[in-house]
């Protein structure tokens, strides 16, 4: 690694299927066969009734705006060219939240909260990263 690339992800037997997922175009979300709670990122046990029967579902890809941040300053080199950027919370259609970037936004002033957004996995640096374009 060096300062012009992120940190990757830690790959653990838990988040292996999210991230693995995501090579193959799809996005994934864990859901609870006890109390049909749905959340992202993995863990190992449902953060509602922490029961450890759920199942990893597809997600379609739809989603909407939560909130989000702009970034002006870049606080790390490999972000520097990207100024300036959007880091956001997203809420799928099935309810798993997530942080991540709204991407080909022209005008951060434009971003709304709810609005209407879906799914764009992006490469970078060898990894298929889940982020979201707003829906025109
Ligand atoms: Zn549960």
């Amino acid at each position: 690694m060096t300062t012009e690339t992120l940190p990757h992800p830690e790959l653990t037997d838990t988040n292996k299927p999210f991230w693995e997922g995501l090579k193959k175009g799809v996005l994934s979300y864990q859901h609870c066969k006890v109390c049909n709670h749905s959340w992202l990122p993995a863990r190992s046990e449902c953060p509602n009734c922490l029961e450890v029967d759920w199942k990893w579902t597809p997600a379609t890809g739809r989603a909407r705006l939560i909130s989000w941040v702009v970034y002006h300053v870049a606080y790390h080199p490999a972000v520097a060219k990207k100024l300036p950027y959007n880091v956001a919370v997203v809420e799928l259609d099935e309810g798993a939240r997530l942080i991540t970037n709204i991407t080909g936004v022209q005008d951060m002033e434009s971003l709304r909260i709810e609005q209407a957004l879906v799914l764009s996995i992006e490469e970078e640096d060898g990894w298929s990263l889940p982020r979201f374009k707003v829906v025109s």
